[in-house]
């Protein structure tokens, strides 16, 4: 299901990629969730497949259309790439979807911003051969995210699948803290590193005349962490920093207005 909202100058869309369980039931991916907690989350958030100890997610991609550019946040976790994680659901490539779908071709992306390096979120970023999937685009990732998959030895020699081809055809921007893609005044998209779950987690603020969306990754797993940010997820990489990241996001979208655009939770755009 493709949800638009239009912010005033700016547009954006979230394309479900697809949707499948977790591979570990809720319990043991947020060990700390009581009954009340989940309940509390099942309204904010209702589960369209309820199933006993299930964790049902989504596979989210926001497309952001402003000023002239296409922006990818994210490409998904369906594509059939070397990028593909073995857990997640797998089904056309994203940029087949945009082109059928929302009728937008590879080649008229100016920007894929990739929120962290993990499979469910950057599988659609090669093609089946391994190169650049969006060929006039410019991908930005946090040094501090290819800093750490670099230092990881054997886990992160994964990630050279996509990080080689990037540097080859100069289409990687390695961005330090903050960077603004499109300048206010006026519509804006901007990176801001939100991280903890993986160390250069990044985020998207889209800001229109009439609204703005922060679209967050994986700050927001799951709707529980919404109600109850310093809950533990066992796959945050840095318990304490994921915690402030969570209550500094949840602040600024109350001081601004703005949505949640979710990745993973059963609704697109979440009020808090
Ligand atoms: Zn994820």
């Amino acid at each position: 299901m493709t949800e638009r909202l239009g912010l005033g100058g700016a547009t954006i869309t979230a394309l479900l990629d697809a949707e499948g369980p977790f591979f570990l039931p809720l319990s043991e991916a947020f060990p700390d969730a009581d009954a009340d907690l989940l309940e509390g989350a099942d309204r904010l958030d209702p589960d369209p497949r309820p199933a006993p100890g299930r964790w049902w997610l989504a596979f989210r991609v926001h497309v952001v259309e402003v000023a002239g550019r296409v922006v990818l946040v994210d490409t998904g976790a369906a594509s059939d790439t070397p990028l593909h994680s073995a857990w997640a659901p797998s089904g056309p490539h994203l940029a087949d979807r945009l082109a059928d779908e929302l009728d937008v071709g590879a080649e008229q992306v100016t920007d894929v911003v990739l929120t962290h390096l993990h499979g469910d979120h950057a599988a659609g970023s090669i093609d089946h051969e391994g190169r650049p999937a969006f060929p006039a685009a410019t991908y930005h990732l946090q040094t501090r995210e290819i800093e750490a998959v670099r230092a990881a030895g054997e886990a992160g020699e994964h990630w050279r699948q996509l990080l080689d081809p990037l540097a080859a055809a100069d289409q990687l921007h390695a961005c330090e803290g903050a960077v603004a893609l499109a300048a206010g005044p006026g519509p804006a998209v901007e990176l801001r590193p939100t991280p903890g779950h993986t160390p250069g987690h990044q985020s998207v603020l889209v800001s229109g005349a009439q609204g703005r969306v922060l679209v967050a990754g994986d700050v927001f797993t799951h709707a529980l962490q919404v109600l109850e940010p310093a809950s533990r997820y066992v796959f945050d990489q840095d318990h304490d920093e994921a915690v402030r990241t969570r209550q500094e996001v949840l602040e600024s979208v109350r001081t601004l207005g703005a949505a949640l655009g979710t990745a993973h939770l059963h609704t697109s755009f979440v009020r808090v």
